[in-house]
């Protein structure tokens, strides 16, 4: 038997609540900030500063532009947002975005090859271990935020409650979970495809392996000294439970990977 969902509502409550009563889970009736449709994509793409992308968008606070959601979701698509951009500015200042909008479409490429090894590691582990070395499930602290690591559990709650990360934050999230604790790729990788609002298998999956270094010639680490030049003093960087991470590249290579000699380029 179909059912008939209701479609229009007074307002944007009236349909969290509305959904909320729908879920058979225990949902709060609260929902992520991000709003969706084409007129919040038109609103975002006008709000697209490219001058100030190029200069900041690795900081947590730079100019990036949240277009993800509407990009995964078909709101707009890949190659019109190019477009747009080229129309916009003529100039390199485009180059920044349009790079990065490339990563996405060569990831798509590489997944066109081969769909069917979406969950397979492209290549072994460039950290001294072995798939088997790395465990399968995420522990519940990571999933619940509660490591007890300050800047990780600010992100991991900032995932849950958003359903969005800079792109940074997703790099330190992604290599604290393999290279720190452990973990195999992939169950990081389905904990944020539950999560993320622009949630995209292919994306995803394939910036996990560049992070694990089975799609990349080594790990991507970071240290605390990284997170404070990026974080916009958006995570409580000074706190005493990051201090794991507040050491050089060097001593982390070493502590994490003891039997991989550290690669100078
Ligand atoms: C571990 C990890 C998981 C990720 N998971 C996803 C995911 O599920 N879905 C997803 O769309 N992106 C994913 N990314 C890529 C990137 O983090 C997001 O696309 C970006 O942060 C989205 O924010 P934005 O739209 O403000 O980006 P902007 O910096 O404004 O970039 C514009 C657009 O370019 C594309 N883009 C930017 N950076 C990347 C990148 N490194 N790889 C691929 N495409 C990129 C996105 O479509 C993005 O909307 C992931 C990255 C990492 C490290």
């Amino acid at each position: 038997m179909a059912i008939l969902l209701q479609r229009q509502f007074d307002d944007r409550q009236a349909l969290i609540n509305y959904v909320a009563q729908l879920s058979n889970q225990s949902m709060k009736n609260e929902s992520a900030t991000i709003i969706g449709g084409l007129s919040a994509a038109e609103t975002a793409l006008a709000q697209l500063n490219l001058t100030a992308y190029s200069h900041n968008r690795n900081h947590l606070s730079g100019a990036v532009s949240r277009l993800s959601p509407y990009l995964r979701h078909g709101i707009i698509a890949a190659h019109h947002l190019a477009m747009f951009v080229h129309q916009k500015v003529s100039d390199e200042t485009a180059i920044r975005f349009i790079q990065q909008l490339a990563w996405r479409q060569f990831f798509q490429h590489i997944h066109q090859q081969s769909p069917d090894l979406i969950w397979k590691s492209k290549e072994a582990y460039k950290t001294g271990f072995h798939e088997q070395d790395y465990a399968p499930h995420l522990p519940k602290d990571i999933e619940q935020g509660t490591t007890g690591v300050k800047i990780i559990d600010q992100m991991i709650s900032q995932l849950k409650t958003t359903g969005y990360l800079h792109n940074h934050c997703r790099l330190y999230l992604a290599s604290y979970v393999i290279h720190w604790r452990r973990i195999q790729w992939q169950a990081g990788a389905q904990w944020f495809l539950n999560h993320l609002l622009d949630g995209d298998i292919v994306s995803n999956n394939y910036s996990w392996q560049w992070v694990a270094s089975t799609f990349s010639s080594k790990p991507y680490i970071f240290n605390l000294d990284n997170v404070r030049q990026f974080s916009s003093n958006l995570l409580d960087t000074e706190h005493p439970s990051n201090r794991l991470f507040d050491t050089s590249y060097e001593d982390i290579h070493l502590d994490l990977f003891p039997n991989m000699p550290e690669k100078t380029s």
